[in-house]
């Protein structure tokens, strides 16, 4: 089962401010300011707006659009909130953002049960987590089901807002087959432009295609093939660690002036250290981000031997990597520093001599 609340942030907005209802509401910095959408609400959807889009393009989109500015530790809240109401149904739950996850909810439906009879039996239950959200936090959610990863979150998606959709296994192949090859999760713009090269567009035609795929999938050719008849194995990561740390920053105006961006870079890697520190951590893999004036945006990343934890160490490693892989070679509009492969930090100050 894929939960996925609908146009989160702005719904949220809209149920605290009542007057914002039925109104194209973005959330994100002004239009006249850099700066992306982080939401839009289904109003402004019909504009074209969209999360990640430059502010500006918005503005001019939707010239009536409500602007109003992200109030993360509002949204925080809401998702603890939902997050808790879904372990009262089951505590396999895999957390992929604040406001999407997928549950495990074989348990509850008899395993024994043949596939179809059991996705029907989650009918009931979906429609009483939806009607729980939509009661204690006055939001709606949509929820898909179906017998693996892939297929409910294809589910959850398929009607929104405030959906409920069901796909069986004698429905699978049938269902994908209008489906545009992007829908697959893994097939970014570069393979989908590929594989429509071959005349391969929708999942359809995956499924019929004789052709070798690795050309332009790659080590992703076999799973594609797979994808495109229902086909996932990938179980739900329960693990509630911590994968990755990360901040950014967004420049008033594009840059490539040293100071300021090593000025960013210390900000940012004092960030990351301080996170870090919180949760007694180290990692071993540290990235940076840049995104040009075009919109580029480009990550290079290195693996470590030792666990750094330092802002100095991560900082100096920031701009070792931006140096080594010439990153810097116009003004950026963004910079970041990411840290992953978390693992506890060393203990080699605290050995002790002898
Ligand atoms: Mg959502």
């Amino acid at each position: 089962m894929h939960m996925d609340m609908d146009a989160f942030y702005a719904s949220v907005e809209q149920r605290d401010h009542p007057e914002y209802r039925g109104k194209p509401v973005i959330v994100g910095s002004p239009p006249d300011q850099r700066g992306v959408v982080c939401a839009a609400s289904y109003e402004a959807r019909k504009f074209k707006v969209r999360s990640a889009m430059p502010s500006s393009t918005a503005g001019r989109l939707c010239p009536q659009g409500i602007f109003v500015r992200p109030r993360m530790e509002v949204y925080r809240a809401e998702s603890a909130r939902i997050m808790a109401i879904l372990k009262e149904f089951t505590p396999l739950i895999e957390q992929v953002s604040v406001d999407e996850a997928y549950l495990d909810v074989s348990a509850l439906a008899y395993e024994r049960l043949p596939q179809d009879t059991a996705i029907e039996a989650l009918h009931p239950i979906a429609e009483t987590i939806k009607e729980r959200i939509k009661h204690d936090c006055q939001l709606t959610a949509s929820i898909g089901i179906s017998m693996n990863k892939f297929l409910a979150k294809l589910a959850s998606d398929y009607q929104k807002p405030d959906g409920l959709t069901l796909i069986f296994d004698r429905d699978r192949v049938a269902f994908l087959r209008p489906l545009p090859i992007g829908t697959i999760h893994g097939v970014g713009p570069v393979t989908a432009r590929g594989l429509e090269a071959m005349g391969l567009k929708t999942i359809g035609d995956l499924q019929d295609t004789t052709l070798p795929l690795g050309e332009v999938a790659g080590s992703f050719a076999e799973k594609l093939k797979a994808r495109a008849f229902g086909i996932d194995d990938r179980p739900l990561d329960l693990s509630d660690e911590r994968k990755s740390i990360s901040a950014e920053n967004t420049f008033l105006e594009d840059t490539e002036h040293r100071p300021t961006l090593k000025a960013a870079l210390k900000e940012m890697a004092l960030d990351v250290a301080q996170t870090l520190s919180k949760h007694d951590l180290g990692a071993l893999t540290v990235q940076v981000k840049v995104r040009y004036s075009d919109f580029t945006t480009l990550t290079r990343q290195t693996r470590l031997d030792d666990p750094v934890t330092s802002e100095n160490e991560i900082y100096r490693i920031a701009c070792f990597l931006l140096a080594r892989h010439h990153l810097v070679t116009s003004p950026l509009r963004l910079i970041g520093i990411g840290v992953s492969t978390l693992v506890p930090p060393s203990s080699h100050q605290l050995r002790l001599p002898f």
